[in-house]
């Protein structure tokens, strides 16, 4: 019998995805990429204006960040996480510099034209 049909494998989650996802979206926020509407829609000329923000390439980020960045999994029982690692804000540090390399490498390399 499959160890996926005994054993309930729902509560394992990789913190890194949250954390991932949670980086990426505050620094295309910040570089203004994917603003839609809102603040100053039309401005041209601000860093982000070239990232593209379709599915593709946000999920093209996504995935490099999360196969460059330390995989953390850990087991969530009713959604409770057990103390944080003790290299926390290093941690922090380290998907907050791939995140940036991985919004850099497919604004440099989109997957379409
Ligand atoms: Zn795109």
């Amino acid at each position: 019998m499959a160890l996926r049909d005994r054993y309930d494998f729902e509560s394992l989650v990789n913190v890194a995805e949250n954390l991932v996802l949670r980086e990426l979206e505050a620094q295309l926020a910040r570089m203004g990429a994917g603003a839609k509407g809102a603040s100053g829609a039309g401005a041209k000329g601000a860093s982000g204006a070239d990232i593209c923000t379709c599915q593709d390439c946000v999920l093209d980020m996504a995935a490099y960040a999360l196969n460059n960045v330390k995989p953390s999994y850990r087991v969530s029982l009713m959604g409770s996480f057990a103390a944080g690692r003790a290299d926390e804000a290093g941690y922090a540090n380290e998907i907050s510099r791939v995140v940036r390399e991985a919004v850099e490498k497919v604004r440099a390399n989109p997957s379409h034209d």
